[in-house]
């Protein structure tokens, strides 16, 4: 089995990253050495006992401890509220495991499967949707656990999409990802890779060259980065966004909406500017918040979120916005819930409200 911090160096780069893992938050022991007070220190503790904590040092770094409410720190620094479970939230929010044919993939969509080649992760954020199969299975890579998945994937010719998921593919070592990749490529009917992943995000230095050599080859590789707010976009992060884009990766960002993290339309705003301008990472889906459990106190109401998002659609260009989505339970899949601009339709006579309020009649002319 590979573990992050047992993984071997394979390069000078390789070394880097995995110094940064390492001299980070590991364990909930190594909580005891942030400046945290002495009751949010056993909050921390307690709370890491139920989600695992692991923050990459680059991570910790940009947390501003004057700042109780930073919202870097909202995002892995465990806290009294992530142990107060509301009813209505779930263990399985999406339902990964209803869909699972066989170990380590889910199958909810004809044309795409999820691969979990690990259950572990280079930074554990509080939010996580999948925290329960984190804590509950935790297993990292071996080649003999993905076997039944991969043979899966073989056996089925309608699927074309194979998602990388987890847990998170990017804390595997390059030896790990390449066998996968190799792997999948040798699969036909395959057509893309898909990498969802916060390494970029909490861990840059880990995009190294060796790691993009890994994917080079007949598919097309798109990586899914999740970014949540724009002190989160750095220098670390442009460089490693620029080698995936160099490598020929098609880049996406998916966001959460996170109550005192980026539930504002300035917050957003510069993020979703950022993204584009700055990284060249298009933000393709924003989340509204899943019912995990010991989550009720970052998430938003369902308005809240349309509302946002139609202030942002005002002030963004298209491809500067992302779709407002929730995640169903029980697979129902990612649904667009944005604001809805049709306010009344008569035949073939619509009215539609314009991006500055104004309603205006629309009628269609088909031949
Ligand atoms: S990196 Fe992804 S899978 Fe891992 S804890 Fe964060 S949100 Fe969950």
């Amino acid at each position: 089995m590979t573990n992050l911090e047992d993984a071997p160096a394979t390069d000078i780069a390789d070394t880097t990253w995995q110094d940064d893992v390492r001299a980070g938050v590991r364990h909930v022991r190594d909580l005891a050495s942030l400046p945290l007070s002495l009751g949010e220190r056993a909050a921390a503790q307690e709370a890491a006992a139920h989600h695992k904590v692991r923050i990459p040092k680059p991570y910790l770094d940009l947390i501003d401890w004057n700042d109780p409410a930073d919202p870097i720190r909202a995002q892995v620094i465990p806290s009294a509220e992530e142990l107060v479970a509301t009813e209505g939230e779930l263990d399985d929010p999406i339902g990964d495991h209803a869909y699972s044919p066989v170990p380590r993939l889910t199958h909810r969509h004809a044309d795409r499967v999820l691969l979990f080649p690990t259950y572990q992760c280079a930074v554990y954020c509080r939010f996580c949707f999948r925290k329960e199969s984190l804590t509950a299975i935790g297993r990292g890579y071996t080649s003999e656990a993905l076997e039944p998945a991969l043979a899966y994937i073989a056996d089925h010719p309608e699927i074309r999409e194979v998602i990388l998921t987890g847990g998170d593919p990017l804390s595997l070592p390059d030896k790990a990802l390449a066998e996968i990749f190799t792997r999948i490529e040798a699969i036909p009917h395959v057509r893309l890779l898909r990498i969802h992943t916060r390494v970029p995000v909490a861990l840059p230095s880990r995009i190294t060259p060796g790691l993009v050599e890994a994917l080079q080859g007949r598919l097309m590789v798109s990586v899914v980065t999740h970014f949540n707010h724009a002190r989160e976009i750095t220098d670390a992060a442009e460089a490693a966004c620029r080698t995936m884009r160099q490598a020929g990766c098609v880049l996406l960002n998916q966001s959460v909406l996170l109550k005192g993290v980026n539930d504002s339309v300035e917050a957003l705003e510069e993020l979703c500017r950022e993204l584009m301008y700055r990284l060249g990472v298009k933000p393709y889906y924003l989340h509204h918040g899943d019912l995990a459990r010991g989550m009720a106190h970052r998430r938003t109401t369902i308005r809240q979120g349309q509302a946002l998002v139609e202030a942002l659609r005002a002030r963004l260009s298209g491809i500067c916005n992302p779709t407002y989505v929730i995640d169903l339970p029980d697979g129902g899949g990612k649904v667009p819930v944005g604001p809805c601009h049709v306010e009344a339709r008569e035949g073939e006579s619509w009215r539609i409200r314009g991006l500055d309020g104004e309603v205006r009649d629309y009628t269609e002319v088909v031949g």
